[in-house]
């Protein structure tokens, strides 16, 4: 097996930095809608991360590009140049087809939880990079570290070590990996562009290829309770995943699923464990049981373990009815330093000082879940975050007992 990681810090050499006149032709050529090539986008990038470049230079770029957007050759070259900025896991080594899955974000989204040690019980490497909460959508750091004890800022080798091991590992985006994406995304922040098809998709895809897995099986949300509410711009931005996942030689398949009520019932982050591992000991909501089995079958297909969707469903299926995702989620918790414990006795996990029951005042059906509205409501608990770097409470969340189209009495808790 080869080392763990592979390091590409300055693969242009000092040599190759832009500065002053070749920055703001660069800005100029985008602004005019010409198709930067690739070793100046590179330049670009590696510049900027070594400081060299000013943010307001950046800022004038990003803003040129979600004007006029990214050829795919532009695209391709980009991600690769944010990818090359910081270091790569390398996972060459391993016997088994490392396939990943990403989810653009919603509310009450846990299917990472269960997913991860389903597929790896299925034979499957998944190092899976994970996102925290912020704004109105939660973050699967965020829930894993309610988990007393689990540590999910690991380093590559630790990752690597784990992923041999146990054959899934759960992990916050570290200082090595694509570090252009975390100061490209704190600039986009601030200067309106993060609303941008390209720089979404090659910020997102930057983190999958240094994770050096083989496939992966994009969750793209749209509705009220996701971060492209529009199913046109979602759909939009599955093909441009896909397509530009095939330029960076990884096997990818996209799924557009809604977010117009949580997946689920839970929100929060210690109730979204306890959510998931009911779903792992056969129980659970069935809208995040479906998905979670959906996105299985489909990296399933993607590792060449399944024929076909069908196929992949059935195997999926019966390993998580085998309970093998539960007995799986445990060793990767353990492994991270969490306990385990709270696996079998979801007491032990942290707990609200104080629960309401909200009354619905009147009788009917329910047509409306206002899901971004109970995401920033959720924010305002102390559940999720307004910044990076905020704390979040592990034990504030709320648990929906109705959904779309469920008849709700006078005074029934809702
Ligand atoms: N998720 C990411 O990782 N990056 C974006 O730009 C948006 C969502």
């Amino acid at each position: 097996m080869g080392g763990p990681v592979s390091m590409k810090t300055d693969p242009f050499g000092k040599g190759n930095f832009i500065v002053d006149r070749s920055i703001l032709e660069i800005i100029l050529s985008k602004r005019n809608g010409e198709e930067i090539p690739a070793p100046g986008l590179h330049a670009l990038l590696q510049s900027y991360v070594s400081g060299r470049i000013p943010d307001y230079q950046m800022a004038a770029f990003l803003m040129a590009v979600y004007l006029r957007g990214f050829s795919f050759r532009e695209l391709a070259a980009w991600t690769r140049g944010m990818v090359e900025t910081g270091s790569t896991l390398d996972l060459s080594g391993f016997q088994t087809p490392k396939i990943d899955k990403h989810s653009t974000g919603g509310v009450g989204d846990k299917t990472s939880l269960i997913l991860t040690p389903l597929v790896a019980s299925l034979g499957i490497t998944v190092p899976m990079i994970c996102g925290r909460s912020l704004g109105f959508t939660g973050g699967t750091i965020d829930k894993l570290e309610s988990i007393p004890g689990l540590r999910t800022a690991l380093s590559l080798p630790e990752d690597h070590r784990i992923l041999a091991n146990i054959g899934c590992v759960m992990m916050a985006q570290s200082p090595e990996i694509a570090p252009a994406d975390r100061k490209l995304y704190a600039l986009r922040d601030v200067t309106g562009t993060v609303e941008s098809i390209p720089l979404i998709a090659s910020s997102i895809l930057s983190k999958k290829a240094a994770e050096g897995i083989e496939g992966v099986v994009f969750d793209v949300k749209f509705g009220d309770g996701s971060f492209l509410p529009s199913l046109s711009q979602a759909s939009l931005l599955a093909k441009t995943l896909v397509k530009l996942s095939g330029l960076l030689k990884l096997k990818a398949i996209a799924v557009l699923s809604s977010m117009e009520q949580p997946l689920g019932n839970a929100v929060g982050n210690a109730v979204e464990i306890e959510e998931a591992l009911e779903v792992m000991k056969g129980a659970g909501p069935k809208d995040l049981k479906d998905l979670t089995l959906s996105l299985g079958a489909w990296m399933l297909v993607l590792a060449q373990k399944a024929p076909s969707f069908k196929g992949g469903l059935a195997q999926a299926r019966e390993a998580l009815e085998k309970g093998a995702a539960l007995g799986k989620f445990r060793r990767m918790v353990e492994a991270q330093g969490g306990d385990g414990s709270g696996v079998e006795d979801s007491s032990r996990l942290p707990r609200p000082v104080r629960k309401l029951k909200l009354l619905s005042l009147q009788s009917g059906f329910l047509t409306k879940i206002h899901t971004r509205r109970l995401g920033e409501f959720l924010r305002a608990t102390g559940a999720g975050r307004s910044r990076l770097g905020d704390s979040v409470d592990p034990a504030a969340g709320v648990v929906l007992t109705k959904k779309l189209g469920d008849r709700v009495q006078k005074r029934e808790p809702v």
